[in-house]
């Protein structure tokens, strides 16, 4: 996108205000992943508009300058370049083999710790001087404070040159960032936003025995000034380092060309939960010493590595238009629609706006530049607007007065964030009702999609769930295009729904803040629909698990004449779903889950409920049993030191099938 000057301005003081609180303060205003995003926006700007960018631009200075005693460098210390994309990194190898002349090049990979660099200074093997990057031609000294650090050796071991400048990382492992954060939640202090900037905080501290009581931690990966040097490529120095009794980061690997180099990352993007310790990305550096020194740096950064980031979760885009989906439960819910970004591997192009509300907070207007996210791996949302980026011409977004679907005004209660077309018959809830009876999680009827829903509700051969138990194969084939197969495998489907247990029933019939886990423990404590039908507020709410507002909803809907009327009509059918099988068989049962397990937690969460376990978040002396996924956590630990009962997920499934309960 092409930015006015003004907007280039606007963008160019914000960055340089994000990286006085990143690199001074320690205190990031905004995720790594935004900032790159508009670094990017911002490079954009001054690749079509180079007369803008002058001296002291964001794009090609490194860090900040120092607050401690300054040291000024031997010879600078750099940034990284990025690359996003596969494509990104075989154009930076395009331009390493052109360079060198070569058909292709081998390269070191290593991870890209996210810390913060430091230069040692060794001279005749003792460590002389410690220094941070700062803006990579003055640094800080911190010497006393990274004399603390135990993985920091003050002696080299072996033959060393006379002067040897080593360039390493500065790191914290995720647990010390966890034990760092508790410390300061139990002080009542601010915790640190990430490991990258408690581990800065602590080597730039004025009392080095604050710094003593961190475990930083320290990976070397470079050398600076240095008298000869015994190694000719990036993987011996690494060797080297380890001869010397200087730490090296794990899973450093040497490849043959730029495809392998590739796969290492993608392998390592894959590891990257497991690892102890948080890294943003993987270096890629050409191996030989030799070529390093004749590609020479930019300004910036070496021409010889790239940064190569992980898939980010949050990524910059437009906002094409703000449409209005209306729900089951007739509530309109604002949907942003996004020119198309991959997150997390994934291309996403919608993102759900909730309300009115929202929109109005964060001022979204169609054609707006937007971050995005996804929150908890899973649903894309919009974080906030990037106001130096909108286009001119743009107007507050005025959410509609009736209903996109039907026409009807649309209500909205006071004190409700929703607001809701209130008529019954709107073809968009009609619909949603049904394609919800029909869904996976309720009756599991297979065969009714949405334009199938559609034309059974056009045609008026059903109006509601209670009407497909009605329908016949005449009538099935009168419609477009079902052929009769067709029609007699769904009327099968049909009638197997008659079968399903009252928890699916219940949730089937998509009622207000009824979910699957509620209609479990529902249906663990009601005999059938007819007592459900009877129960009152107080027996509701005297459900485990189901709180007064739910108890209050559930008795308003099972009031309402048109609920009744329909769930009259599905037992006239032949829907006479008893209790949950389950139920009881679990009671006096405290089950801790653990790792990662095959189906979502809250799903076999709400089963072993029904069936009258109790579930518990930590392992304690009454736990009688603990449920490990793969990968599991500390629990584990604490289940064997307290010889508690463990059992893996097959395991598991045996233990219920003796109890006649199935997963
Ligand atoms: P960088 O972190 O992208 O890359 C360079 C650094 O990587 C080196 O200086 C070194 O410290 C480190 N590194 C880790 N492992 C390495 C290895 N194996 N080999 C070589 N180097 C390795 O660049 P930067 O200049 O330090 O910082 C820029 C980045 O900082 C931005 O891309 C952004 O993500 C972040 N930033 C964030 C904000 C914010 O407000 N959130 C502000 C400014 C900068």
């Amino acid at each position: 996108m092409d930015l006015s000057l003004t907007a280039y301005l606007a963008l160019r003081q914000r960055l340089v205000d994000y990286r006085v609180q990143y690199y001074q303060r320690d205190d990031p205003a905004v995720s790594d992943a935004e900032y790159d995003a508009l670094a990017k926006e911002l490079e954009e700007a001054e690749r079509l508009h180079p007369e803008w960018k002058g001296e002291r631009s964001p794009t090609d200075s490194v860090g900040a300058p120092p607050a401690f005693a300054p040291v000024v460098h031997l010879s600078p210390l750099f940034s990284l370049d990025n690359a996003f994309t596969d494509e990104e990194l075989l154009r930076f190898d395009q331009r390493v083999c052109r360079a060198l002349g070569l058909e292709r090049a081998a390269y070191t990979c290593e991870l890209k710790l996210d810390g913060l660099s430091v230069s040692l200074l060794y001279r005749s093997g003792r460590l002389e001087r410690a220094a941070t990057r700062g803006d990579g031609r003055v640094g800080e000294d911190v010497t006393a404070n990274a004399r603390t650090i135990r993985a920091l050796p003050e002696t080299l071991s072996g033959p060393v040159p006379e002067v040897l400048e080593v360039r390493g990382e500065i790191y914290l492992s995720r647990e010390e960032f966890v034990r760092l954060n508790r410390e300061a939640g139990e002080q009542g202090l601010a915790g640190f936003k990430n490991p990258r900037n408690a581990a800065a905080g602590a080597l730039r501290q004025k009392d080095p025995s604050v710094t003593a009581q961190r475990q930083l931690q320290l990976a070397c990966y470079a050398v600076g000034e240095a008298d000869a040097v015994p190694v000719a490529t990036q993987f011996e120095l690494l060797a080297w380092f380890t001869e010397l009794g200087l730490p090296v980061c794990w899973g450093y690997r040497r490849v043959e060309d730029i495809s392998q180099a590739a796969r290492y990352h993608a392998e390592m993007a894959q590891r990257r939960p497991e690892l102890p310790f948080d890294a943003d990305g993987s270096v890629i550096k050409v191996d030989s010493l030799a070529a390093q020194r004749e590609l020479g740096n930019t300004a910036r950064a070496p021409r010889w590595a790239v940064a190569y980031k992980f898939p980010a979760e949050e990524a910059l885009t437009v906002l094409r238009a703000i449409t209005v989906s209306v729900g089951r439960t007739g509530q309109l819910t604002p949907v942003a629609e996004l020119e198309p970004r991959v997150l997390e591997g994934s291309s996403v192009s919608r993102a759900t706006l909730h309300n009115q509300d929202f929109i109005a907070e964060l001022d979204l207007r169609e054609g707006d530049r937007v971050l995005i996210r996804k929150a908890g791996g899973v649903i894309p949302e919009i974080v906030r607007v990037v106001p130096e980026l909108r286009p001119p011409g743009t107007s507050p977004y005025t959410f509609p007065l009736r209903c996109p679907e039907c026409g009807h005004a649309v209500l909205r209660a006071e004190g409700d964030a929703a607001a809701y077309c209130p008529n019954p018959l709107c073809p968009a809830q009609r619909q949603g009702r049904l394609l919800h009876y029909v869904s996976r999680d309720a009756m599991d009827i297979e065969g009714i999609g949405e334009r199938l829903a559609q034309q059974l509700l056009d045609s008026g051969l059903v109006r509601d769930p209670a009407d497909l138990y009605r329908l016949d194969a005449a009538s099935l084939t009168s419609l477009d295009r079902l052929a009769e197969r067709s029609a007699a495998k769904l009327l099968a489907a049909i009638a197997a729904s008659l079968r399903r247990p009252l928890a699916r029933v219940i949730y089937a019939l998509g009622l207000p803040h009824i979910g699957l886990r509620t209609a479990e423990l529902l249906a663990g404590r009601f005999a059938g629909l007819g007592e459900l039908l009877e129960a009152d507020q107080l027996s509701l709410a005297a459900v485990p698990g189901v709180g007064p507002v739910i108890a209050a909803a559930l008795a308003r809907s099972l009031a309402d004449l048109a609920v009744r009327d329909l769930i009259a009509r599905l037992q006239a059918a032949g829907l006479r779903p008893t209790r949950t099988e389950a139920s009881g068989r679990l009671e006096g049962q405290v089950i801790v889950l653990t790792g990662a397990l095959s189906r979502p937690r809250g799903q076999i969460q709400s089963l072993l409920e029904a069936a009258g376990a109790k579930l518990s978040d930590a392992v304690t002396k009454s736990t009688t049993l603990l449920v490990c996924g793969r990968d599991p956590g500390s629990k584990l630990e604490r289940a064997r030191q307290l010889g508690t009962p463990v059992l893996d997920e097959a395991a598991f499934q045996g233990w219920l099938a003796e109890r006649g309960i199935s997963l």
